[in-house]
């Protein structure tokens, strides 16, 4: 930066000219926050809400610091802010970590500010609310009085919302304003609504010796006031949750803000109805499915501080939080916290991001923690807290090899004799059984047994899965449907077309075959339609109203049913084909979990994980309740090919709307790739998902040493990098998915 710097003057009278930079939420790709002239009178500190032009449009943005820099601004073309808008001022730190994720990630700095800002909040303040009440004494002459005014009368000695009176009395909120213009009634102003405040008197459970050492340093750490990165790793049932719930009220004790993140929106559900048995209110929820009227009131709460404690998906990280405490990040090795389009981010990473710049503790929970949260802990830079038992000495469940080959399913069934005898054996003792296939619909692939035809998108190189409770074969990676069809495309058969594998669906159809008796529930995202159905799902399970559950990864993770004794794993071997970098770790990671809803009361649980590769290191692992093992094979392999958390990637992912297009630009980025003893660039190749929606896709991998700074020696190689015509370019730091 230079040493002195002039400040741009006026061209006409040479008055020096204030200015301010104002970040502004928009995909366009400006490098960061433009600068702005600063009209006379208007008082403008970094963090206010303003009104800016950009181009014709006027726009909502973040006075994001002091003056710019004189040199980059031409004053004859300097535009003013028009005006500063009245809504919490964003804080020093949030503007940080936007900062942060816009050079991490390389996206544009407006990209990144967008999830930051809601703007309903920010440009409709709360209307101010009223409610109706009688008056003491009302007009006489010239009101005349109706059957329906006198009911809202008799309704009306409480003040009430003109509906709720219109309801009570029968009649219109029309009929209930009116008579406040004619007199009858009075208006008053409902102070605004806040969110309920956690009762902090309620004791928590007596907790165990293990469990308050653990709840101890946690919430040290949130008293200190200081960044720190705790792994709350314990066994699955072990009271992780209860242990961060000392945390939780410790931060809300000292008057401060929470944040809880959770990977999927399905469990938010079953978390409000946790905390509100230990606080007796519910939390402040924040994700995709909360009505528009309610997230801008709640985002305003966050921004003024009246919500003292907000759990959401990854989406919540970006919340104006005023006076933050405590992060807390659950299930922080679940992928789901990966957001893989737009702003390409990993939630976790950018949590401890916001933590340490707001200078407090964060809590990693996790019954499997992912390889980067293992090594950090092994350099130093974060403290584990373990919990090795289960609560209430339930034991953890035995894990059972069961072999597909030596003993398979009858024709065209999934269920093989040992894990159907294991399930029958539950049923028989009244107890639940859980069957779990991560995979959608009815059938993965839908084939023309005359003609060989296959199903397949149109837009997208991948089969189409059928969906019998819609009748639809779908597309899972465009959204793409048709109707199955009464004869072949190809050959015009008919009755000729085969399902070839099984999803839930047709898991559910299996079992209602084999035990018709037994109460069925099918748990899979495009089944239920959105958390509450979830809940009520969760929920009647827990009181015992559902026999068998089918489900996918949804109903794996977070709940607890002390009847559930067995836990079968339809297909063990499903995760690990395909082989991505993480492809043991996923499946290690989730088939812990689901076998971890098995015995979590009294009653002990048994897990049968079907596969045709017993010998499988990660199921031997799991059968050998080994996972210290399986972290040590893992770890050294990854440390071996210098791979992620030993090594760094970083994906460049092509498209066009053909291939020629896409591969030509790829070769180019490949020509101008750093190339150094550190750094390896390989590709471009076509990616295994070649074509989506449409565009055919070739992927670059950079592949650098952990002491490489991957951001910036992006930014050297792309900076020249313009695609043009079609051509698309996206980058994703640290990627997860290789499709
Ligand atoms: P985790 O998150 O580690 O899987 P949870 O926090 O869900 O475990 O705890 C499992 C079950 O045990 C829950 O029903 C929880 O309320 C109960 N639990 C855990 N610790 C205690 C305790 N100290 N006293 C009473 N109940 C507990
Ligand atoms: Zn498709």
């Amino acid at each position: 930066m230079p040493e002195h710097r002039t400040r741009p003057a006026c061209v006409a009278c040479g008055e020096e000219i204030r200015t301010v930079r104002v970040g502004l939420p928009s995909n366009l790709p400006f490098a960061g926050p433009l600068t702005y002239a600063v009209p006379e009178g208007l008082e403008l500190a970094p963090g206010d809400w303003v009104e800016a032009p950009l181009g014709k449009r006027a726009m909502v943005g973040v006075v994001w610091d002091d003056a710019a820099e004189a040199d980059a601004v031409d004053p004859a073309k300097l535009k003013s802010v028009a005006a500063r808008l009245n809504a919490p001022r964003m804080h020093e730190p949030l503007r940080r970590v936007v900062d942060w994720v816009a050079a991490y990630t390389l996206s544009p700095h407006g990209a990144v500010l967008r999830m930051a800002v809601h703007l309903p909040a920010i440009s409709q303040p709360e209307a101010v609310r009223v409610a109706f009440r009688a008056v003491a004494d009302p007009p006489q002459d010239g009101v005349r009085m109706t059957a329906a005014r006198m009911r809202v009368l008799a309704a009306a000695a409480e003040p009430q919302s003109a509906q709720a009176l219109a309801d009570m009395a029968e009649t219109s909120a029309a009929v209930v304003r009116g008579m406040a213009d004619a007199g009858l009634l009075a208006r008053v102003a409902v102070a605004p609504e806040l969110p309920p405040s956690p009762d902090l008197s309620r004791p928590g459970p007596a907790l165990s010796e293990a469990q308050n050492a653990a709840a101890a340093l946690l919430t040290s750490a949130v008293e200190a006031r200081r960044f720190q990165v705790d792994v709350l790793d314990g066994v699955t049932g072990s009271g992780k949750t209860e242990v961060y719930f000392e945390a939780v009220a410790a931060a809300l004790r000292a008057g401060g803000q929470v944040l809880v993140l959770l990977p999927e929106i399905a469990l938010t559900a079953q978390w409000l109805d946790r905390f509100q048995q230990r606080f007796g209110v519910y939390p402040t929820a924040w994700h995709s499915e909360v009505s528009p009227p309610q997230r801008r009131r709640n985002w305003r709460w966050v921004a003024e501080g009246a919500a003292r404690i907000v759990v959401g998906a990854r989406s919540a990280l970006f919340l104006p939080f005023r006076d933050l405490r405590l992060i807390v990040v659950d299930e922080e090795h679940d992928q789901a916290f990966k957001q893989e389009d737009g702003v390409r981010y990993h939630a976790r990473d950018i949590a401890i991001v916001r933590a340490q710049t707001e200078g407090v503790p964060i809590c990693l929970a996790s019954a499997t923690p992912s390889l980067e949260t293992v090594a950090n802990v092994e350099r130093g830079r974060f403290r584990r807290l373990t919990l090795p038992q289960r609560h209430g000495g339930a034991a953890l469940p035995t894990v059972e090899i069961c072999d597909l080959v030596e003993t398979p399913p009858p024709r065209g069934q999934w269920i093989a004799p040992p894990l159907a005898d294991a399930v029958s054996q539950a049923l028989a003792e009244g107890e639940q059984a859980l069957l779990f296939l991560n995979r959608r619909g009815y059938a993965p692939l839908t084939l023309c047994r005359t003609c060989g035809h296959r199903f397949a998108c149109p837009s997208c190189s991948a089969w189409l899965v059928e969906h019998r409770y819609t009748g639809r074969l779908q597309c899972h990676h465009c959204g793409h449907q048709e109707r199955v069809p009464a004869e072949c495309p190809t050959c015009n058969a008919t009755d000729s077309l085969a399902a070839c594998g099984p999803g839930v669906e047709r898991i559910a159809e299996e079992v209602a075959g084999r035990w018709p008796e037994a109460r069925v529930a099918v748990m899979s995202s495009d089944l239920l339609s959105g958390p509450a159905a979830v809940r009520e799902l969760i929920e009647s399970i827990g009181r015992h109203e559902v026999d068998l559950i089918v489900g996918t990864q949804l109903i794996a993770k977070g709940h607890h049913f002390p009847m559930l004794t067995v836990v079968g794993v339809v297909d063990a071997d499903l995760g690990l084909a395909g082989g991505d970098l993480r492809a043991s770790e996923r499946t290690f990671q989730l088939l812990t979990q689901v076998s971890g809803r098995a015995g979590r009361a009294e009653r002990p649980g048994r897990v049968l994980l079907q596969t045709v590769e017993p010998q499988q290191p990660v199921l031997q692992a799991l059968v050998a309740g080994d996972r210290d093992a399986f972290y040590q094979a893992e770890q050294a392999a990854r440390q071996d090919a210098g791979m992620p958390p030993y090594g760094r990637l970083a994906a460049v992912i092509v498209s066009a709307s053909d291939l020629g297009a896409a591969m030509e630009f790829g070769q180019q980025l490949a020509a101008t790739a750093p190339y150094s003893q550190d750094i390896r660039v390989l590709g471009p190749a076509p990616a295994p998902l070649a074509l989506v929606r449409g565009r055919h896709r070739v992927r670059l991998l950079l592949h650098a040493k952990r002491s490489v700074n991957v951001p910036a020696a992006l930014r050297a190689w792309l900076a020249g990098a313009k695609p043009t015509g079609s051509v698309r370019m996206a980058v994703d730091v640290d990627p997860y998915s290789f499709l």
